[in-house]
């Protein structure tokens, strides 16, 4: 804007205009994308620290764009959530990941756990516990090879997420915290949820040797998670080092670059049979 004068009026500028239409174009590209099938579900790891046994997999979206190419999580999943667009997508992967799980379990693999990521409006939807009890039943999937990731930015209303958790939980569905430790909330939600496991942030992994402050909040993470019950996974784990540091304080399972970026379905399967 030209006149940036003492009231500093300034609500409208080309950028702006820019930006908005830059945000309007990728909303309509995710609703065209649903409908044209642009997104894929691929699947990274997750290992036993002790066995080294592949023991759940995360499923992570990945759009590809016909004329923008490859577009990141980080980049359109705000903005899905910000729309709604995040419920139809989100409904989309937890079947698309349950399916592939089941077609893992037929194939003979011993069962794995798929992780789901849920945002936190879509765990807000009121019938988050009918959606996903109709889609184990329609992938015969058993709740127990299902868990959902849930950052703590679902604790805002903690009435209605304790219940909603409950619920999930008497399916026997697993249930885990994502990036522990970045969300500025108080401890003391873990002794209201009925929560299986904490995921160390990758933040926290990847400096464990460049800052020992770093390595101490892992350390004290595990520890605490050891104390109240609950397991831990380390995520963004690319070094031999790092998987040492982490077994070495009995964190139980690991993820990472360091065993496999995520990958499709047909390639995690040929990861599975070399790991047999
Ligand atoms: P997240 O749930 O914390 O997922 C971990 C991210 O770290 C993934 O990025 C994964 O590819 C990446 N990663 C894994 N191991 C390593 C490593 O060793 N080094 C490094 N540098 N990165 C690693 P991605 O797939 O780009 O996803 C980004 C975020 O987008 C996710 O973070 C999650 O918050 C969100 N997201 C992805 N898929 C979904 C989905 O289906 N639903 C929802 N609601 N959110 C999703
Ligand atoms: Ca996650
Ligand atoms: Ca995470
Ligand atoms: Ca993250």
């Amino acid at each position: 804007v030209k006149e940036q004068g003492k009231n500093n009026f300034q609500f409208y500028t080309p950028d702006m205009n820019e930006a908005v239409s830059q945000k309007m174009k990728l909303e309509m590209g995710l609703r065209k994308g649903l409908e044209r099938g642009e997104f894929k579900v691929y699947y990274q790891p997750q290992i036993d620290v002790i066995s080294g046994k592949v023991i759940g997999v995360e499923a992570l979206i990945r759009w590809q764009h016909p004329e923008w190419g490859n577009i990141s999580p980080d980049e359109f999943i705000p903005l899905a959530e910000e729309t709604g667009l995040i419920i139809p997508i989100g409904e989309w992967v937890l079947y698309e990941a349950c399916h592939q799980n089941k077609i893992w379990q037929n194939t003979g693999y011993p069962p794995l756990r798929i992780a789901v990521n849920i945002s936190s409006r879509q765990f807000q939807q009121n019938n988050l516990v009918e959606m996903v009890s109709k889609t184990l039943k329609e992938t015969e999937l058993d709740p127990q090879y299902l868990e959902l990731e849930l950052t703590e930015s679902i604790i805002q209303d903690s009435k209605y997420a304790i219940t909603t958790m409950q619920k999930l939980k008497a399916m026997g569905i697993h249930l885990s915290i994502d990036d522990f430790g970045t969300g500025y909330s108080s401890l003391s939600y873990l002794k209201l949820f009925p929560i299986d496991s904490l995921k160390i942030d990758r933040s926290f992994t990847s400096n464990i040797f460049a800052d020992s402050k770093d390595a101490a909040l892992v350390h004290t993470i595990i520890a605490m998670a050891h104390n109240l019950d609950l397991k831990v996974i380390a995520e963004g784990v690319e070094t031999q080092e790092q998987l040492h540091f982490l077994r070495q304080r009995q964190c139980n399972e690991a993820q990472g670059y360091f065993f496999s970026r995520p990958v499709s379905g047909e390639e995690l399967s040929i990861f599975l049979k070399n790991r047999l």
